[in-house]
């Protein structure tokens, strides 16, 4: 990889996204060299993938190069590079552009789309967790509306116009909730020779409330906002399967749909070497103690969404969002410098600062620790900490501006079908 050793230890951190990158940061400038991996050059905001999906955002703003994020920092390597394997016995990584050795690692690779083992629903949905996936679903939805145009049969342009949702969580119901306004402000327009409001948009959820994280109040009140903008919301039905026409179900229930989205649960994104069942908990997420070491092991760490540190409060792990993400990534920076130094590591304590979803323009559901709230106060605090959360001064702007610009005009410019995308369905 061309890494020239140096007298200090190397670190090597796999993954640029939250855990990882602020993990990076906060080793900037000490007395160790810090190598970071990721397959992709760009850090990705994926709590605003739904808008890129749904033409309220370019990508672009929502993601922001990783060598930039980094490049004041002495001692630091990034490298574009897929990691493959992990070889704990040789200290060693085994990535698609070659291998390095390290002395410390830090596995951050985060967590990728879990279908449960259904391969049909996997090859026939849509997911929603990268770029270029949301680039995929913006381009299918756009398609689909312009193929509706094309056809006389009434029930193909019904399933055309319809958008099936797996997953009640904040994902599945911010995406209904944006899809439901795209239905009432921007389709009428832009495809009138189209009956639009046939088109319908269905919310699937295996339990009996949806957010399920969140408290009564704001799961409930969410089901209120998503009625009030005619998405039907479906809960204790389970999805079983989808050949790319049908959705069935658990029950009688079946949907004709060209477009199911899967935002039904998430799985640790493993790596070859690391991925032994007894070093895994549920959701193949890597055991790993209050200073995130991963179970067995000193040398070796993970932090984020595929690192499961289990407490009394969270007896199956802490939550695999954002700021679980963040915290532990600073705090294993400053622990992995004491480490070195022999000095004791501080145990990790997560500061739950409260969860929250918006359902669409001036509703949100918002929970903090001692204070609950919901509708257009808790919709601009959802705004204020998203754009305070993303990187980059230009992208905060570039958020802002669209924000601001959608809202007045009603509008969702990015509704653009720059790269076509067409699904091989499997039966
Ligand atoms: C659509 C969506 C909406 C969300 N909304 C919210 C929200 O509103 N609030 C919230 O708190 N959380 C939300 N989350 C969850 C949050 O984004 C994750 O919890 C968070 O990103 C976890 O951070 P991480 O650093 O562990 O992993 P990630 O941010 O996923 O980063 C992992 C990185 O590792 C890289 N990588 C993975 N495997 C390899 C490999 N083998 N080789 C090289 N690189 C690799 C990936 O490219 C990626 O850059 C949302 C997630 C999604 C998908």
């Amino acid at each position: 990889m061309n890494i020239p050793r140096t007298s200090y230890p190397r670190i090597v951190i796999i993954g640029g996204g939250f855990a990882g990158i602020s993990l990076a940061k906060k080793l900037s400038k000490q007395e160790v060299q810090v190598v970071l991996l990721d397959k992709h050059n760009y850090h990705t905001f994926q709590p605003l993938l739904y808008q890129v999906s749904t033409g309220g955002l370019e990508p672009d703003s929502i993601a922001y190069p990783i060598r930039k994020i980094l490049k004041d920092f002495p001692n630091f390597h990034f490298r574009l590079a897929h990691v493959d394997e992990i070889e704990t016995t040789n200290n060693k990584i085994i990535a698609d552009i070659g291998e390095l050795k390290y002395d410390y690692l830090v596995i951050a690779s985060g967590s990728k789309t879990n279908y449960f083992g259904n391969e049909t629903i996997k090859a026939n949905s849509m997911a929603m967790k990268t770029i270029p996936q949301s680039l995929n679903l913006r381009s299918l939805i756009l398609e689909n509306f312009e193929e509706a145009l094309l056809t006389s049969d009434l029930h193909e342009r019904n399933a055309l116009m319809n958008f099936v949702i797996v997953g009640g969580g904040p994902t599945g119901i911010e995406l209904a909730g944006a899809l439901a306004e795209i239905k009432k402000g921007i389709l009428p327009k832009d495809y009138p020779d189209l009956d639009t409001r046939l088109a319908q948009i269905h919310v699937i959820q295996s339990s009996d409330c949806i957010l399920k994280g969140m408290s009564d109040k704001a799961s409930q009140k969410a089901e209120d906002f998503l009625e009030k903008l005619g998405v039907n919301v479906w809960k204790n039905v389970r999805v079983t399967n989808y050949d790319g026409k049908t959705v069935t179900t658990n029950s009688d229930l079946t949907f004709e749909t060209a477009t199911l989205i899967w935002a039904a649960g998430v799985m640790g994104a493993t790596i070859k070497g690391l991925d032994a069942a007894d070093l895994m908990t549920r959701g193949n997420r890597l055991l790993v103690n209050e200073f995130n070491q991963v179970k067995g092991f000193s040398n070796v760490f993970a932090v984020g969404d595929i690192a499961c540190m289990v407490n009394e409060e969270f007896p199956e792990g802490l939550p695999m969002m954002a700021q679980p993400a963040i915290q532990q990534g600073e705090q294993l920076g400053e622990n992995l410098l004491r480490f070195i130094e022999q000095k004791p590591m501080k145990p990790f304590v997560y500061k739950d600062k409260g969860a929250m979803a918006t359902i669409g323009r001036n509703k949100a559901v918002v929970d903090l620790k001692n204070f609950k709230f919901q509708g257009v106060f808790a919709w601009y605090v959802w705004m204020f900490v998203h754009l305070f959360f993303l990187i980059g001064f230009r992208n905060r702007m570039v958020v802002f501006v669209n924000w601001v610009y959608n809202y007045i005009r009603f509008d969702r410019e990015a509704r653009l079908i720059i790269r076509p995308f067409k699904k091989k369905l499997k039966s």
